[in-house]
């Protein structure tokens, strides 16, 4: 099986050569295997090369791309396209800092798409089959699927196994809207092929993936219009973060239609025509191009997961327990398939459960883990841990302190000044239980209050860690010397006080 990535070029040939190579010669197979992993994007990569460097015999089977949607069409696409669109974006307000681009901004797109292709080729070199099999693991292009108890297919082949891991991620929603597929529409799988900027563009859904890419084509000289179900957009975000980058969208001209029920979707002359009602009434909007970002749907079809008893549900992906074993005591499975975090690093690290709980009779369980995640758009947004709202539902009382950046003087300095730093702490016991970042370089920070929840490290001891001045990651300890000051009783005031009178 041949796989192409669209436009045929150097890059994309490098890629595949690389994630899918033509020709790519089967090894032998093993007697049997400790692990056969379906699926080799970020979850079964890291399954299949963390088992075999302990000296598993392993087989991974993947029948598109190595890398998964991470490396080609997730993560590494889209961080390039915006990273493209920031410094077209920050040139549009080089003036507030004193330089002055002459003439408006131009964007060359094709420039943009054949950068992100060559920086995709160059990061598919960590994913190759070639590498992967220097590592020792035995890997089979094809589609795989389970034949019987301990037994998957691949081309024609028979893999014995004593434990499988079923890691074959997740693909866009197609949401059923009247001639959407008549006129055609995007997913990720298809807008990082595009050789020509959409002058206009509808994108339906409010979440990461529809954020993200709608303020990336909009500084890319797209007109954009987002069409979302809720009454803003990230609902799943801390609702005074997500209004601030809903403000940044406004005042880049994005239009956001929102509470907008899509009742159809026509061809017209000059382009596609959505159709929606709202709460302000009727709404038609024409575009050249649709991208569809309204969620994930597990890929579990296929698999042959009756045969082996393995129980999924079709919106859910694939039943397991804490310790990510499915209801076939043999096999486990990782990544976007059967976790409600559909991250990379949640992929990479439900995978290092799976190794330790698969082949060494480990204990190892999925809810010890802090999983943080950023949202790209610029603000960005991170969080980690709890909600208010989250920790109200389990009856935590927390206390909370914020930060914006306003007062922190390297964001000033940086004219970077929209955000804040909000820390949730559960009250009279100085654990953090959750934090939202939103800020130019969120995505940065929020490791450090990650590590303090993963560790232990209360808001207190936050306060005495030294950062450098100036930076916006003193927003941090900052924070950390707002809950000190709330340690200071007026009883220890008194104290205090009585103390420095009496040593004066
Ligand atoms: C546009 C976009 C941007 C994103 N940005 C980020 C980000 O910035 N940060 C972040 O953390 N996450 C991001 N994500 C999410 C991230 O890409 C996923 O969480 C991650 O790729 C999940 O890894 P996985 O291994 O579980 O699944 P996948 O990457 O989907 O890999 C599954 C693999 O299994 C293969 N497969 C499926 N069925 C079979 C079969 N029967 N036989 C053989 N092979 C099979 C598929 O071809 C695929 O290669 C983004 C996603 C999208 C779509």
């Amino acid at each position: 099986m041949t796989v192409d990535v669209r436009p045929t070029d150097p890059h994309n040939l490098e890629l595949v050569a690389n994630v899918h190579p033509p020709d790519w010669v089967a090894p032998s197979p093993a007697p049997r295997y400790n692990l056969v992993v379906i699926g080799g994007g970020t979850a079964g990569l890291v399954t299949a090369a963390g088992a075999a460097g302990l000296g598993a015999r392993v087989a991974l089977v993947e029948r598109d791309l190595l890398g998964g949607d991470c490396l080609n069409v997730g993560c590494v696409p889209s961080k390039c396209v915006i990273r493209s669109a920031r410094v077209a974006g920050e040139l549009r307000v080089a003036s507030a800092f004193g330089i002055h681009v002459p003439g408006p901004v131009e964007v060359d797109f094709g420039a943009v798409m054949e950068r992100m292709r060559a920086v995709r080729a160059r990061i598919s070199l960590h994913d190759s089959a070639a590498r992967f099999r220097g590592l020792g693991v035995d890997v089979f292009l094809g589609e795989g699927r389970f034949t019987g108890p301990g037994t998957v297919a691949v081309n024609g082949t028979t893999l014995r196994f004593k434990r499988a891991v079923i890691a074959t991620g997740s693909r866009a929603h197609r949401p059923p809207v009247p001639g959407l597929a008549e006129a055609g529409f995007l997913t990720n799988d298809s807008i990082f092929e595009l050789m020509k900027r959409p002058r206009r563009l509808a994108v339906i859904g409010a979440g990461p993936i529809g954020c993200e890419l709608a303020q990336a084509f909009r500084r890319l000289g797209s007109e954009v219009t987002i069409f979302h179900t809720g009454s803003h957009i990230l609902n799943r975000e801390d609702a005074d973060a997500a209004e601030i980058v809903q403000r940044a969208f406004h005042a880049e001209g994005i239009r956001l239609l929102f509470e907008a029920r899509l009742a159809r979707v026509d061809r017209a002359a000059d382009g596609k025509v959505l159709r929606a009602e709202t709460p302000r009434g009727s709404e038609a909007v024409t575009v050249d191009e649709i991208l569809v970002g309204v969620g994930r749907v597990p890929n579990v079809e296929g698999l042959g997961l009756e045969s082996v008893g393995v129980v999924y549900d079709r919106h859910e992906g694939v039943t397991v327990d804490d310790r990510l074993r499915t209801s076939n005591p043999m096999i486990y499975a990782a990544g976007d398939v059967c976790l409600a975090e559909k991250f990379t690093h949640a992929a990479d690290f439900s995978a290092r459960t799976v190794i330790q709980n698969a082949l060494f009779l480990g204990r190892k369980k999925l809810s010890v883990l802090t999983i943080p995640w950023c949202t790209y758009t610029d603000p960005e947004i991170a969080h980690v841990g709890l909600s208010e709202e989250e920790a109200a539902e389990r009856g935590f009382r927390i206390d909370t302190y914020v930060r914006p950046f306003a007062e922190v003087d390297r964001a000033v300095v940086d004219g970077e000044e929209d955000g804040f730093v909000k820390l949730h702490v559960r009250r009279g016991a100085d654990r953090i239980v959750g934090a939202t970042i939103v800020g130019r370089h969120a995505g940065e920070m929020i490791s450090e209050v990650t590590l303090a929840m993963t560790a232990g490290v209360g808001l207190g001891r936050l306060a005495s860690v030294i950062h450098p001045y100036p930076t916006q990651a003193e927003a941090i300890r900052q924070v950390g010397d707002m809950y000190n000051r709330t340690r200071l009783t007026p009883r220890v005031k008194r104290l205090f006080a009585a103390w420095l009178r009496w040593t004066r």
